[in-house]
């Protein structure tokens, strides 16, 4: 592998280049598979880097090749790139210019350090081991891009990959402290929409109406309670109703109330028990009130980010090797957050891993959300790290 003191060099090289990249990047958030601004200036990047392109397979998706002169696995390095529907308050001078939009979940970060690693690795390309694929997927937010790049043949079509590493800025976290945890470090996410219907009526006379309001209530708490049973120390369980909407005045019962939230978990099995749950206590409680329901999944179930243990290992040796000794937190908790660079580990054993934003720093989705340009450095180090140490 390259001499650490030549890495350290070309890394601190790059790095104003990536904090510039970053701010760039911040200013034009774009959301699921519109990502054709910020698609446009990384494929401008990496050519710019003479790296070559694989065709697209979603349209926004973006994937270079770099061939090392060392033989090796062929390993694939992913950064997001899709930003959310939020209107940013971070007040920063390089703040989003499409109002509206937001890069509140730190996409803008991923891609940077990736397009700094992939920068740096191209400048020690005769001492890469084997090739290395970088991959710049759109819509992890909401539309499961991983999945649509799994289901179109991604993994099928280009040459077989070994081994996948992706990491996430993760507030709550010491500035540029790498956690990570063998198994899942990402639950499964489910999403679920319900309308509920019935005869609407006068406030005065529930007797000749539905109280959609009322039963809705005890079918939120009740739902609350089940989930709360489910939940173990080794298999968490979180569901969340987190919109209630209907009606609109003080003495009229709604005709529809629409409920929305996410369940949060790690099995399959466990996800079927909870949607059998839903159902069960809708039956408790809609039906018996006179109403009738509809539940509808707004967007593809997530599966759990699972770790390959033995890659968990790979990660954990990089981190100490490559960060300073204080900066690697090994076993972490699993989040009940989502990613879809679960849907790519199925196909393909691989590590995620979370690299600390800051321990008082703004949650992911919050408005306030800005990627820590103090990580940068760290994400780098570790991505280059992955591939070199072999
Ligand atoms: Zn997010
Ligand atoms: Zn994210």
């Amino acid at each position: 592998m390259a001499e650490a003191s030549v890495l350290d060099e070309k890394i601190r090289a790059v790095l104003p280049d990536v904090r510039e990249l970053r701010h760039q990047l911040h200013q034009i958030p774009e959301i699921a598979f519109k990502e054709y601004k910020t698609s446009a200036r990384i494929r401008e990047y990496l050519e710019g880097l003479g790296l070559p392109l694989l065709p697209t397979t979603l349209g926004t998706d973006v994937t270079a090749v770099l061939k090392g002169g060392r033989p090796g696995p062929t390993v694939l390095l992913r950064s997001d790139i899709d930003a959310l529907p939020i209107e940013e308050v971070t007040g920063a001078p390089y703040a989003s210019r499409h109002p509206g939009y937001a890069h509140s979940c730190g996409h803008d970060g991923h891609m940077a350090m990736l397009l700094g690693t992939a920068t740096v690795l191209a400048q020690l390309k005769a001492q890469v081991p084997g090739t290395v694929q970088f991959l710049f997927q759109p819509a992890e937010e909401s539309d499961a891009g991983a999945k649509s790049l799994v289901d179109a043949g991604y993994f099928e079509k280009g040459p077989h990959i070994d081994e996948a590493y992706a990491l996430h800025g993760w507030p709550g976290v010491p500035a540029g402290v790498v956690e990570c945890c063998p198994g899942p470090i990402m639950a499964s996410t489910d999403d679920f929409l319900i309308t509920l219907t019935g005869t609407g009526g006068h406030g005065a006379m529930p007797s000749k109406a539905v109280d959609l309001v009322s039963a809705s209530a005890a079918f939120i708490l009740a739902l609350k309670c089940a989930a709360a049973a489910m939940d173990t120390p080794e298999s968490p369980v979180v569901v969340s109703v987190c919109a209630v909407s209907g009606g609109s005045t003080y003495n009229v019962f709604p005709e529809k109330l629409v409920l929305k939230g996410t369940s949060r978990y790690l099995s399959d099995k466990v996800g079927q028990e909870i949607k059998k749950t839903i159902k069960q206590l809708l039956d408790q409680f809609i039906i018996p009130a006179g109403g009738q329901y509809k539940i509808e999944q707004p967007k593809p179930d997530y599966v759990a980010v699972d770790n390959s243990p033995e890659l968990y290992k790979r990660v954990e040796a990089v981190a100490v090797k490559y960060l300073e000794k204080e900066k690697w937190k090994g076993n972490a908790v699993c989040s009940m957050c989502g990613d879809d660079f679960g849907f790519i580990l199925q196909k393909v054993k691989g590590a995620y891993f979370h690299l600390g934003m800051g321990e008082d720093y703004p949650s992911l989705h919050n408005p306030t959300y800005n990627f820590n340009d103090d990580a940068l450095e760290a994400g780098i180090r570790m991505m280059c790290g992955l591939v070199l140490e072999r």
